[in-house]
This record gives C-alpha cells, structure tokens and sequence, in this order.
C-alpha cells in the first residue's frame, strides 16, 4: 500500500476510535495536515515520519516517509508513534521527548494492537 495523505487521514480515524486512544482526547481531522513525501528527514537522519505543531496556525502535522512506510503494518505504527507526540503535545508535556512517559504511552498501545514496539 502506497501512503497517501486521505489513508494517513484514514489511519488517524481508525487510531481514533480503538482504544487507548478513543480515551485520549485527540484533535479533528480538520486541525491536522497529513503529508507524504519520498523520504523524511529528522536533524539530517532518515526517518520513518514527523509530527510538527505551528503555534501560529494551531495546525498539527503529520509528515510520513513512503520509502521507509511499505506497508501496512509499518505505517500503522509510524502513524501510532506520531500520535503518541500529538497527544503529548495537547497534555503540555515535552512531545518531542521519548523518555519514560513516551515509553509508558507506547506499551500501552502496543499491549492493545498487541505489538512489540512502535517506531523505535
Ligand atoms: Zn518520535
């Protein structure tokens, strides 16, 4: 499956309504920009994917690597992790971290979709 920002879009929906995070309170679709490019940088290493918030625009957005996303199951789990920084950032923590609480969010949703790990 070939990303494309209305599957991002239809990934976030999804995320959504499964728990855990049906229970977080996460934006609408009409505050996120989803985005695909060939290939994703972050501080000049390649990555699977990008969250970013303009303050300015209260836009949150979601920046997803094709090459490094070339299936399913691997975006779905980009697509997870970034959501974890989402939902960071709505808390006022620090959403570009991946510390104890990252990891705390991320088991889980791994003991939910019962996966080993997300992004990292
Ligand atoms: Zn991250």
């Amino acid at each position: 499956m070939k990303a494309t920002p209305k599957i991002l879009e239809s990934i976030y929906c999804l995320i959504c309504q499964l728990p855990p995070v049906n229970k977080w309170k996460m934006p609408n679709t009409a505050m996120i920009d989803f985005k695909v490019a060939d290939k994703v940088f972050h501080d000049g290493e390649e990555c699977y994917a990008t969250y970013t918030f303009n303050g300015e625009t209260d836009l949150h957005e979601i920046l997803i690597s094709r090459e490094m996303n070339p299936n399913f199951t691997i975006l779905l789990s980009s697509m997870l992790h970034e959501i974890i920084h989402m939902r960071r950032l709505n808390k006022s923590e620090d959403w570009h971290l991946h510390d104890a609480v990252f990891k705390k969010y991320a088991k889980e949703i791994c003991e939910n979709y019962g996966l080993e790990r997300i992004g990292f």
